[in-house]
């Protein structure tokens, strides 16, 4: 018998990256240099990892011409000005960015200027390597764009290389990418295959991350969170972002805070925030977790050991109304509006790392 199912009318735009998986995996990066007729590849990391770039670039043999280790995170506009100069001295004809977030930033502000294709081999769970949106920072202010010429070509997704992420940032960038999934589900340009994928990332990384937290050299659970950030990422890639991102990216635009970490200790309040405006969007998630979907996140969080307070980085509560402020100047699109003292309430309550929806009395 066939099972009615309802279902509501969609646009799926698909991502059309190219993805290698598998331990091991970094050593075809030379066979995807050729595969995009490109033989000048320049090797792209923080300078944090420049020892990975440059065993990257001893493998490329002659089709690496050489590394540019200045990524930052948050893609300050003037490192990107720094690593152009080097990289057109270099005449270079693709970039290879070996790292997180901020490697893959670099790489994708470095395409915009200058159409070079990108290979990214991924080292946290961002999941920024398959998703055609650029964040720049410059005076303090972070702008996201969004174009096909941004998308790199191809991502090669080798799990050995998580191995060595320390357990903080292991947890942090895990849950920087669940957030990609959970805001995923309610996005007004979500669609059928989309929310699969949400689901699906958001169940391994919430398997995966106490598997690791319990041992961090377990292979399968590596694999399985790499899977689960891959998942993660292409629908964030793939559908609009909302009041989450917008928070994190203004707190991170304006405070230079720690992204992966900022994401993290927002997400129960983000969610907590539209979930009375979206509670069927958010079943899936509060089934994954327990209970409704941001007390259920918050409670994850707590168990995995995740950093819960904005105060623990350095934001003090002035600086509270001035993200206020700006997010709502130019707030993204989002199922509950953004209005200026309920988004205050959301920032004072990551603030403190209090469970989301439960202050009592009023809001200093
Ligand atoms: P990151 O890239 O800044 O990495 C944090 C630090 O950890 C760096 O010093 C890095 O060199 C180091 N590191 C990375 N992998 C490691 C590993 N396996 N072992 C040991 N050290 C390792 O942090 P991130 O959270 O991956 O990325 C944050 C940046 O990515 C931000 O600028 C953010 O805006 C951007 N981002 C963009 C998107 C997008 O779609 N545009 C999505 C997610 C994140």
């Amino acid at each position: 018998m066939i099972r009615e199912t309802a279902v509501s009318p969609f646009v799926h735009s698909g991502s059309p990256a190219r993805v290698v998986f598998g331990r091991g995996s970094v050593k075809t990066v030379s066979d995807e240099i050729d595969r995009l007729g490109c033989s000048r590849a320049v090797v792209l990391s923080t300078p944090h990892q420049r020892d990975d770039a440059m065993r990257l670039l001893g493998s490329l043999g002659a089709l690496g011409v050489g590394v540019v280790a200045l990524a930052e995170m948050h893609t300050p506009t003037s490192v990107t000005a720094r690593a152009l100069i080097e990289v057109e001295s270099l005449d270079a004809d693709c970039v290879v960015a070996i790292g997180g977030g901020s490697t893959t930033g670099l790489g994708k502000a470095l395409a915009a200027r200058t159409g070079l294709p990108q290979i990214v081999v991924p080292t946290t769970y961002a999941g920024s390597e398959v998703t055609p949106v650029l964040g720049e920072t410059d005076s303090g202010v972070k702008t996201t764009r969004r174009g096909p010429e941004i998308l790199p070509e191809t991502v090669v997704y080798d799990p050995d290389l998580t191995d060595s992420m320390p357990i903080d940032l292991t947890i942090a960038s895990g849950l920087n990418a669940m957030a990609h999934a959970a805001e995923a589900t309610y996005a007004r340009d979500g669609s059928p295959i989309y929310t699969l994928m949400a689901v699906e990332g958001l169940r391994v990384l919430r398997d995966c991350l106490p598997a690791l937290i319990e041992v961090p050299e377990d292979q399968d659970a590596r694999d399985g969170a790499l899977y689960g950030a891959w998942l993660c990422g292409t629908v964030l890639g793939g559908v609009g972002m909302s009041v989450h991102h917008k928070l994190c990216h203004t707190l991170g635009g304006a405070l230079d805070l720690p992204h992966a970490q900022t994401h993290a200790i927002m997400l129960p309040h983000t969610i907590g925030y539209v979930e009375e405006s979206v509670p069927d969007a958010l079943t899936d998630v509060a089934a994954l977790f327990g209970g409704s979907a941001g007390t259920g996140l918050y409670d994850f969080a707590v168990d995995i050991g995740a950093p819960l307070r904005l105060a623990d980085l350095g934001v003090t509560v002035d600086q509270l109304d001035l993200v206020a402020d700006q997010a709502v100047a130019s707030p993204y699109w989002s199922p509950r509006p953004l209005d200026r003292d309920s988004i205050r309430g959301v920032l004072r309550d990551a603030y403190e790392g209090i469970r989301p929806n439960t202050r009592r009395g009023p809001l200093a």
